[in-house]
């Protein structure tokens, strides 16, 4: 009997599990075995396998463990980065393993970098390949939102009140810092979202310098006597170049005379864990299903995308929409360049927020 495969790979994302449950459940319900790879392209090159569906009488089930993962954090599946993954003649032992599973089709459900794979995948072997975005740092191009996303910023958001309530009790300014590779966006939105009073962006190219003064000018003017404010917050994206602790010292020496307590925390992986939101799992169960469907509709180097209403190719779900993953590739890197539409629209959206978050 033919197969269907899904592995994640990449950086984890709260929700790839409901992904996973989304494919397997939509898998079964079309009378199709599921198996997943464990721990990413490495999996898939060295055959590393677990069944997710089982047969009883004439009807196929999800596995019983694979029903309780829907709202779990992390990827049940693992995940990796595979440098072997570069070299054309490890996806050609991937692509020989798929067949021998007899494989109707492949799910990847990652990044921008397991995107770039899975394009290599099926332009290279033949092997029908259908993306799944999943992406705390939300940098891939063609959807809106990548699985994973939501969840970042609802904790980022819980840090970032509870950082607040002891900030204020002993009017300390905060820098808190958020992941997101090279892209600010998480860092933008969650600065809206806590009511920071400044925010630090890879995207605005500052220098070292400029970074240390307009950090402290935000000290200043927010503990001045007039202005009476008893927390400042700043939150920081981890694509800005000068790590935290030393930002930090250089701020305190900056502002040192007004003795202003200054603290940093950097969040770090603590963002990526945890139970998906609803949002996540409402994204990842609508992804699994229309990307079953179109795989086993003869679709191939396809992604699907979130809430971009008029491109790509319409759906039976009028949220999701597909894109050739070629065009993914083009727009992801329009978007971490800046040349891109959306890009430019955040950062107008920046760059006026920089101007309110000072009020
Ligand atoms: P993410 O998917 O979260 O962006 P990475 O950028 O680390 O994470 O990519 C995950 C994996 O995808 C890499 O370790 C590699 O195996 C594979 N990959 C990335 N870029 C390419 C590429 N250009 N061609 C083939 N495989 C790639």
């Amino acid at each position: 009997m033919r197969t269907l495969v899904v592995l994640t790979s990449g950086g984890d994302a709260p929700g790839m599990n409901a992904a996973i449950h989304s494919v397997v459940k939509i898998g079964a319900s079309k009378g199709i075995d599921v198996i997943g790879v464990l721990r990413g392209y490495d999996g898939l090159i060295d055959g590393l396998i677990r069944p997710l569906t089982r047969r009883q009488e004439d009807s196929i089930f999800p596995e019983p463990d694979i029903e309780a993962i829907g709202g779990l954090g992390g990827t049940v599946l693992g995940s990796s980065r595979c440098p072997r993954f570069l070299d054309p003649a490890m996806r050609a032992v991937a692509a020989s393993n798929l067949r021998a599973w007899d494989a109707v089709g492949l799910i990847v459900i990652g990044g921008n970098g397991s995107i770039a794979g899975a394009h290599a995948l099926a332009t290279e072997c033949e092997i029908p390949v259908v993306a799944i975005p999943a992406s705390i740092d939300n940098d891939i191009g063609l959807t809106r939102e990548a699985i994973g996303v939501d969840t970042a910023l609802n904790t980022i958001v819980e840090a970032c009140d509870r950082i607040s309530d002891t900030a204020r009790s002993h009017h300390r300014a905060f820098i808190v810092e958020v992941m997101g590779r090279d892209s600010g966006y998480l860092a933008m939105s969650a600065a809206v979202a806590t009511a920071a009073d400044a925010v630090l962006l890879p995207e605005q190219s500052k220098s070292y310098d400029e970074i240390v003064e307009s950090v402290a000018a935000c000290i200043r003017r927010s503990f001045s006597v007039d202005r009476g404010k008893n927390r400042v917050l700043i939150i920081k994206a981890e694509g800005v170049d000068i790590p935290t602790h030393l930002l930090v010292d250089e701020v305190t020496a900056e502002v040192g005379r007004l003795e202003v307590d200054i603290r940093g925390t950097v969040l770090g992986h603590l963002v990526r864990g945890g139970n998906s939101s609803f949002r996540d799992r409402l994204i990842a169960g609508r992804f699994g299903l229309v990307a079953v469907d179109i795989l086993l509709g003869g679709r191939t180097d396809a992604m699907v995308g979130w809430n971009l209403t008029d491109m790509g190719e319409a759906t039976t779900d009028s949220f999701v929409r597909v894109f050739p993953i070629a065009d993914v590739l083009t727009e992801t890197q329009a978007l971490l360049d800046g040349s891109s539409g959306l890009a430019h629209d955040r950062f107008v959206r920046m760059e006026k927020i920089q101007g309110v978050l000072a009020l």
